[in-house]
């Protein structure tokens, strides 16, 4: 990207865990609920009050350490990281510091336009802190977060740039929406990424890093770890040197400003949770949690392109959420064309309403459309049109293409006629197809293909013109 400078970059990204109740006590763990009303002395921090570990929120952590192939270790226990800060009410965060659930593994980029794997340091669990609202009277907080599962999952420095950062976040993010572990809003919070970036000379030893925290979107990941890249170089490059540092990104200008420097950085004291004894899991255990995954984005692309032999490109968009994948399958088990169903789904259906796709077309009717398109009945023009007046009124795209004349013209009576008014309608065109330039047939075909609302047959049309053109 610079010329003489490489990126070393880590990735530390916090998910919350969907579990019913908090990590500690029996509140509900659910998000959007009226300020204060999910909490009671154990996640608020009274005095005496003991925590209880959320067996679920284990499970969700091994699950999640299984699917990175993560080592899952035999003993674990907690931490208290020392911190005062309003939304912390017990003046200490429960979280794993030197035994956490799960060790090493990887997240695979293979199959997504990478060769390489980036590898994972490790997995913890810990509780979420309560939310500070700043508004014009004053800081408002609401405890409700305060005690929510999170687990966060910490990468070696294997990232060499912004793209890269992404295709790694949205890989951990499918993974486990897959894995059902976490609902991965980042909008929401659910999701949170913080990013550490380095730059140095090829061969040196690595640079000094600044930490951006808090990233609350894919997007804004790639932007602040490319104003970093950029800012770091730039800095070495005038002469200056890179001081460890913790930033923030703002989301207004793009750029990554400082928070705080390593000399006032906090002593957090770690020691040992003592009210929350130490975690064995056996290996049965671990067992009965493998047997209970379910299937993998990287299994769901590979499903994708060796059954229905779709595109890998396509194949990641359709993995993008299990119920999205779900959706195809369901459309796939009833049409006869599943490539079809599956680029019509991908062009059609997912670039107009995203994530919202299920409330669109239904798969009967996309698979009905595929099924139309797959048989040459109707052209990709009318397939494109069929969806969308599909979604609108919900009726059959076959009772609507049979009401509106939507099936494909290939009769020489209808067409005949039109070519030779298009030839008739540009004298230019013709001029140049006698010149030489066969570019010109477009023109023609362009005035045949508006003139049927696009349900003139190509190729048979391609076939006339060269017959009418061959006998001027
Ligand atoms: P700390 O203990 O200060 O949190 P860690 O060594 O645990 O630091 O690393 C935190 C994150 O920073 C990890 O995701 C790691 O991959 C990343 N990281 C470590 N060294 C570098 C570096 N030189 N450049 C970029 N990222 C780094
Ligand atoms: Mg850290
Ligand atoms: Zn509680």
């Amino acid at each position: 990207m610079y010329k003489g400078f490489e990126a070393t970059i880590g990735l530390e990204v916090h998910a919350e865990l969907k579990t019913e109740t908090k990590v500690f006590c029996a509140c509900s763990a659910a998000f959007g609920g009226e300020p204060n009303t999910q909490c009671c002395p154990v996640c608020m921090g009274m005095p005496g009050a003991l925590p209880m570990l959320n067996e679920k929120a284990v499970e969700y952590a091994v699950r999640a350490g299984l699917a990175f192939v993560c080592r899952i270790a035999e003993v674990s226990w907690f931490d208290r990281k020392n911190y005062f800060y309003p939304d912390l009410p017990k003046g200490y965060q429960i979280t794993q510091a030197q035994s956490p659930f799960c060790v090493g593994g990887e997240v695979q980029l293979r199959g997504l336009g990478y060769e390489k794997s980036v590898r994972l340091r490790q997995i913890h669990l810990e509780e979420d802190a309560g939310k500070l609202i700043h508004t014009a009277e004053g800081t408002l907080i609401d405890y409700n977060r305060c005690g929510v599962p999170l687990i966060e999952i910490v990468s070696e420095p294997d990232i060499r740039d912004a793209n890269e950062a992404k295709a790694y976040l949205n890989e951990l993010r499918r993974v486990l929406l897959f894995l059902g572990v976490s609902d991965c809003k980042m909008n929401e919070g659910s999701l949170r990424c913080d990013v550490n970036v380095s730059v140095r000379r090829p061969g040196e030893p690595h640079g000094e890093r600044c930490e951006v925290k808090n990233l609350n979107s894919v997007s804004y990941v790639g932007k602040a770890v490319e104003y970093e890249i950029r800012r770091q170089v730039e800095l070495i490059l005038s002469g200056g040197t890179v001081a460890k540092e913790t930033r923030r990104f703002n989301e207004d200008t793009g750029e990554t400003e400082t928070m705080r420097r390593k000399e006032s950085a906090v002593d957090y004291r770690y020691f040992t949770e003592p009210n929350i004894p130490p975690v064995r899991l056996s290996a049965e255990y671990v067992e009965s949690v493998k047997r209970q995954m379910p299937i993998m984005p990287d299994e769901a692309r590979r499903n994708l392109t060796e059954r229905f032999g779709v595109g890998e490109e396509t194949a990641a968009q359709i993995t993008q959420l299990p119920k999205i994948y779900r959706f195809f399958l369901r459309t796939a088990e009833i049409t006869r064309y599943p490539l079809k169903a599956a680029n019509l789904y991908v062009g059609e259906v997912l670039t107009v309403c995203g994530e919202e796709q299920d409330s669109y077309i239904t798969a009967e009717h996309l698979a009905e459309t595929a099924d139309l398109f797959g048989n040459e009945r109707i052209t990709a023009n009318v397939a494109k049109q069929l969806i969308r007046l599909s979604a609108e009124t919900g009726e059959s795209p076959c009772v609507i293409a049979e009401r509106e004349g939507l099936f494909r013209i290939r009769d020489e009576a209808t067409l005949l006629p039109l070519i030779k008014e298009s030839i008739e309608a540009s004298p230019k065109a013709l001029q140049d197809y006698r010149k030489g330039k066969e570019t010109a047939k477009k023109t023609f075909l362009g005035y045949v293909m508006r003139a049927t609302g696009g349900r003139a047959d190509a190729a048979y049309c391609e076939l006339l013109l060269d017959k009418v053109l061959g006998e001027e």
